[in-house]
């Protein structure tokens, strides 16, 4: 039997403030790794942080969602050595506070995330606790980069008391709103409906089929769905799903709205209709699914890649997306 001696709790500040310090040497701490990256996926939250509107501040190097192998690694590592596979879970929680000791961990008072508020997967290597670590197999490493937003779609989802054969409309079908549909597919809904204004995207996912596609909410039957999932996150088009979904419905906010700007709703409808409205943060544990749903093809990714870039075209990729001049789902970056 193995004693530990030193069980000495790392609050993930401390953790940051030591990698931020070792960073430039690639000479991971105790119980840290380093990661060459093999592929980083650009997503909507970089593109908030990088506008502005999110927790995490510039000078910081984003990208919370890669893949890579591990190439060092520090003292009292026991779950990894060089040359193995891994994907990174980017939020770190201390689990002692109040709210990691509540199962809340995505809510930990001492709360840190890798390219979030810590040097992130836009780089040719980035070091992190071996907590935040998870071993991928022989998936590819583009595939694996989904790891961490399907983690976050399986904990949306999961928060739906799920009826099989339910009725969905899903609003927004960009990359994650793709994960999405996906995993509600998964789930067992019978119909499953799809708002999206831009045709590129209602084409791509038009092929998934479980239900119509709509361009627009014109044509969409109200009262009729008993979930309705938004994955837009943009207020005049949340303001709206409360129309869509049956009495005893529930209404699931997903996409990321600008932070500082409100919403009409009517609060009669919620009382008439005995409606629930979730909204889902992050994810909760969830690596393990997502990998194991990827790996065994349950949820494809590979499709949704639109662009694949280099490290130096990091800009053109945020580009790509901001100035959606071009059709574009998921932009990969390949350090
Ligand atoms: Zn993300
Ligand atoms: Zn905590």
């Amino acid at each position: 039997m193995k004693i530990i001696k030193d069980c000495q709790i790392i609050k993930p500040g401390i953790i940051r403030e030591i990698l931020l310090e070792k960073q430039k040497m690639l000479n991971p701490p105790q119980g840290c790794i380093t990661i060459q990256v093999g592929a980083s996926g650009i997503c909507g939250t970089d593109l908030h942080i990088f506008l502005g509107e999110y927790i995490g501040d510039y000078p910081i190097i984003p990208g919370h969602e890669f893949s890579g192998d591990v190439v060092s690694i520090g003292d009292k590592v026991e779950r990894f050595k060089v040359g193995d596979r891994v994907a990174v879970e980017p939020n770190l929680s201390c689990g002692i506070c109040d709210t990691c000791l509540h199962n809340r961990q995505h809510f930990c008072e001492n709360w840190q995330a890798i390219g979030v508020t810590m040097p992130g997967g836009m780089a040719t290597h980035v070091m992190v606790p071996q907590q935040a670590a998870f071993t991928i197999g022989d998936l590819s490493f583009e595939e694996a980069a989904f790891m961490e937003p399907l983690s976050c779609v399986i904990h949306g989802v999961g928060l739906i008391e799920f009826l099989l054969g339910a009725h969905i409309l899903l609003v927004g079908t960009g990359p994650i709103g793709m994960l999405l549909l996906r995993t509600l597919k998964n789930m067992g809904s019978a119909k499953l409906d799809i708002v999206e204004i831009n045709e590129n995207r209602r084409n791509f996912a038009a092929k998934e089929g479980l239900g119509q596609v709509f361009s627009d909410f014109s044509q969409v039957k109200k009262e009729y769905y008993d979930i309705v999932v938004d994955a837009t996150g943009a207020i005049s088009v949340i303001e709206q799903c409360i129309a869509f979904v049956r009495p005893a419905g529930k209404i699931l906010f997903f996409g990321v709205p600008p932070k500082g700007k409100v919403m009409t709703i009517e609060p009669f409808q919620l009382f008439r209709k005995e409606l629930t409205i979730l909204s889902s943060y992050t994810s909760l544990r969830n690596s393990k699914q997502a990998i194991d749903l990827i790996s065994t093809g349950r949820i494809v990714v590979k499709d949704l890649i639109s662009h694949r870039l280099l490290l130096n075209e990091l800009k053109d990729g945020f580009h790509l997306l901001l100035d959606k001049k071009e059709p574009a789902m998921k932009v990969m970056i390949f350090p």
